[in-house]
């Protein structure tokens, strides 16, 4: 099957990037928001960004141009009645996920397929929500989008051959690397970074060493690009909080169990670089 029209639900960190990669790409995109303001604030994101691209000469003002008639936004789900293709990266939680899957279910084309952006939960719950389990597969993308490399593909025991052909096809059309998983919470990259991020604020919280030199610690020492406070920020500390919640839920295990402090600072509404403060202040910065 070839795709040529992509779906994208949510237009937020994940969902936006995925939609402005996507309609880079050639693709014809649609990406909706739960109402206008959302919407046009992602859809801001997503201009601002190719604008940023304009200025640095990495983009055409024509390509500009082209890469925004490609791409749609919308509110209602009705408008993805025409998708080969839709991604679904909406707020980590199941119970809203497996609802977009059930509907998404009824309004899409038979052939099409359906893929979740999710980082930690099952592929297979959210596949049983429709009639098409063969056709639903996890496509795990990375923050920021447009800029990061890999795509991971989460494989349930239902997904078919053919639809992982498919998809593996067009992430590569999208300039992606590609790996596979099994269908088991976090699947690669998850289930190795998230206890390490959690042991990173149980440090910082039981007054090992200062945020700085935890950071300074992981990003010097061990050459990661940044430390594991500042990567909590990028995520965004309420992501970062449902994904260990649904990893603990499921493996009950205490190296996946949210720290108070994380709950806390989720709680206050410190949800990192999107709220303008996380583990650190991004206020100044706009
Ligand atoms: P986000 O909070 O930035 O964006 C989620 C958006 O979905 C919000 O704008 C919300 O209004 C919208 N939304 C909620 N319900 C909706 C609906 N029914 N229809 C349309 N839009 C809806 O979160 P995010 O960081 O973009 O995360 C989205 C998904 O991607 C989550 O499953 C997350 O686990 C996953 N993910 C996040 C990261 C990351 O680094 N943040 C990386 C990989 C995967």
């Amino acid at each position: 099957m070839e795709i040529k029209k992509v779906g994208v639900i949510g237009c937020g960190l994940m969902g936006s990037g995925i939609a402005q990669v996507c309609a880079q790409s050639g693709y014809e995109t649609v990406v909706s928001e739960i109402n206008e303001e959302l919407l046009n604030k992602g859809l801001g994101m997503i201009k601002a960004q190719l604008a940023g691209s304009v200025q640095k000469g990495r983009l055409t003002k024509e390509e500009e141009e082209g890469i925004l008639s490609r791409l749609k936004g919308t509110t209602k789900l009705s408008d993805f009645n025409g998708c080969d293709l839709v991604i679904e990266a909406i707020i980590e939680k199941m119970e809203l996920k497996k609802q977009v899957f059930s509907e998404l279910d009824r309004i899409c084309p038979k052939h099409a397929i359906l893929a979740s952006n999710t980082s930690s939960l099952s592929i297979i719950e959210m596949a049983a929500a429709t009639q098409r389990a063969s056709q639903v597969l996890g496509m795990h993308f990375f923050n920021p989008v447009p800029v990061m490399k890999l795509v991971e593909l989460v494989r349930t025991i239902a997904t078919s051959e053919e639809t992982m052909d498919t998809v593996t096809k067009f992430s590569k059309s999208l300039g992606k690397e590609i790996i596979i998983a099994r269908d088991t919470p976090g699947f690669i990259v998850n289930l190795l970074l998230i206890p390490f991020l959690l042991d990173a604020i149980r440090a910082l919280d039981n007054g090992l060493a200062s945020k700085e030199d935890i950071d300074s610690g992981i990003r010097l020492g061990l050459n990661h690009p940044m430390g594991p406070l500042t990567l909590l920020d990028f995520i965004g500390l309420d992501t970062a909080y449902y994904i260990a919640c649904a990893m603990y839920e499921e493996f009950k295990d205490p190296k996946f169990a949210p720290p108070p402090l994380l709950k806390q600072m989720v709680t206050a509404g410190w949800l990192g670089r999107k709220t303008g403060k996380g583990f650190y202040d991004y206020r100044q910065e706009g």
